[in-house]
């Protein structure tokens, strides 16, 4: 449950990026259709303007006619900082607004140098600069060249655009409170800005980190800190047209995940909470289950257990005796039953006490049970001084062997009993066998080995009697 809830969270935070994402791409389209929309109307008065200046009866109208000639088209756009004419010294030769200081040179400006050396640099937007004509108004100029009948160099039409019209477009994008919009030229020149950078407006970031990038390609996205405030955004970019002014929205990490990191917080802490208590519930359930098992597993070996010998009690050799019973009478084989018991043991008490007795059948079993080798066979303490054996599968024959290896290693022991006629502890074996079972139950065949003892008792004693048994009573 934790995995599928961090891999749905994770999910989700991808997906807020995408849509981030997608969001900068819509913006960007928009403001870049707006820049070019004008670009292509100030191109046109360019165009205008440059087919008027090229006829040679312009020049020859009135300045008020001329005017109108040249620069009609451009008079309707709203951040428009000028229209000019210059001629081909760089003199300013006609203006929208009147010549009023034909003295200024603009020979120096890069779109003059590039019109007068490039006959095919169509339209060219110069970088920003300070307006010599309209107190230092920071503008950029788009320029067309002017030519002679004949080709050669005459001059230049330029409208020039205060960068207003590029700060008032970012101003209107909203990215979040962290976030940055920007519009840049191809060589790094920034044009407008949101938040403003610290270089300010018309300044060079070519040498900045995240300018490399954007200029690598004609659009794209990628995130990266901000070197200006170190802020982490997600930074999407595209040309605008046939342009060098690029635009760029950035809103920052921090704002798109905001929502996502409340509700991941509060995901997480549930499932982990929720997912620590079952856990938690689950060990302490698991640990008592596991003791008392431990308890039940322990009262079900005492139970068939005798605590004195270790062997099987009564209890276990009666169920065991049904259980073996029946699967000799299903599968045909033999079962034999030995019966031992302990004999003048009432006299062993009393000559070396209870204890002592005690310590006699401990081993008395002990050689019973290791006696019985295979792993279907089962010792068990009947009561008393009295153990039985159950030998399935084994016939009277070696169930008489069993017995009698059993009675010479308790005798061979030699334990002294000195009540005894044979001055040592010893045993007597009654073995009945069937092969296979008759009759319906095995108590009887268990009774017939008791009655058999009982005669190997009165017959001496420390010895072995063994008889088939036929299903009469015993
Ligand atoms: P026999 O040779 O005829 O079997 O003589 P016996 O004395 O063994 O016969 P009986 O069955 O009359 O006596 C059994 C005695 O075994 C009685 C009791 O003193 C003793 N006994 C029974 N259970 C225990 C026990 O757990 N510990 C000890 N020390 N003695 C036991
Ligand atoms: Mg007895
Ligand atoms: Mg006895």
């Amino acid at each position: 449950m934790a995995a599928l809830t961090y891999t749905a969270l994770y999910a989700g935070r991808a997906e807020e990026l995408r849509h981030a994402v997608e969001n900068s791409e819509n913006i960007v389209r928009l403001v870049s259709s707006d820049i070019a929309r004008n670009v292509e109307l100030y191109d046109l008065s360019l165009r205008a303007a440059v087919s008027a200046a090229q006829q040679p009866e312009t020049w020859a109208m009135s300045e008020a006619l001329r005017q109108r000639v040249l620069f009609d088209r451009a008079t309707a756009a709203s951040f428009l900082g000028g229209a000019y004419v210059l001629d081909a010294q760089g003199h300013l030769k006609a203006s929208q607004s009147g010549i009023d200081e034909p003295g200024v040179s603009f020979a120096d400006r890069d779109y003059f140098l590039v019109q007068q050396r490039n006959p095919d640099a169509d339209l060219f937007i110069s970088k920003p600069y300070q307006s010599r004509l309209r107190h230092g108004v920071l503008s950029i100029a788009l320029t067309r060249r002017i030519d002679m009948p004949d080709g050669a160099f005459a001059g230049v039409a330029l409208v020039a655009v205060r960068l207003d019209y590029f700060q008032q477009l970012v101003d209107r994008v909203d990215v979040g409170r962290r976030g940055g919009v920007f519009i840049i030229m191809q060589d790094g020149t920034l044009l407008a800005s949101k938040p403003p950078m610290p270089l300010g407006v018309g300044a060079d970031y070519s040498s900045w980190r995240n300018y490399k990038i954007i200029s690598r390609r004609d659009a794209g996205t990628f995130s990266a800190h901000s070197e200006a405030d170190g802020v982490e955004r997600v930074y999407t970019y595209a040309h605008v047209g046939n342009t060098p002014i690029i635009v760029g929205v950035a809103p920052a990490v921090g704002d798109i995940l905001a929502p996502w990191r409340r509700r991941a917080w509060f995901a997480l802490v549930m499932t982990t909470l929720f997912g620590g208590a079952w856990v938690g519930v689950s060990w302490v359930l698991a640990f008592a289950l596991r003791d008392k098992i431990i308890a039940e597993g322990e009262l079900q070996r005492l139970a068939v257990t005798d605590p004195l010998t270790g062997l099987a009690n009564r209890r276990a050799l009666d169920q065991r005796l049904v259980a073996e019973w029946h699967r000799a009478s299903r599968e045909q084989t033999p079962l034999s039953v030995l019966f031992f018991d302990v004999d003048h043991f009432k006299l062993f008490n009393d000559t070396y006490g209870h204890a002592a007795g005690d310590e006699v059948l401990m081993l008395v079993a002990e050689r019973i049970a290791s006696g019985t080798r295979r792993t279907s066979d089962m010792a068990a303490r009947y009561g008393g001084e009295e153990f039985a054996v159950l030998l399935p599968g084994t016939a009277l024959q070696g169930a008489r062997k069993v017995a009698d290896k059993i009675r010479r290693r308790i005798e061979t022991s030699n334990l002294a009993h000195s009540a005894s006629s044979y001055g040592r502890v010893t045993v007597s074996v009654g073995c009945a066998s069937c092969e296979p079972p008759v009759g319906d139950s095995g108590a009887k065949l268990l009774a017939a080995a008791d009655a058999l003892l009982y005669e190997a008792k009165a017959a001496g004693r420390n010895q072995v009697q063994a008889k088939q048994w036929t299903g009469e009573a015993a």
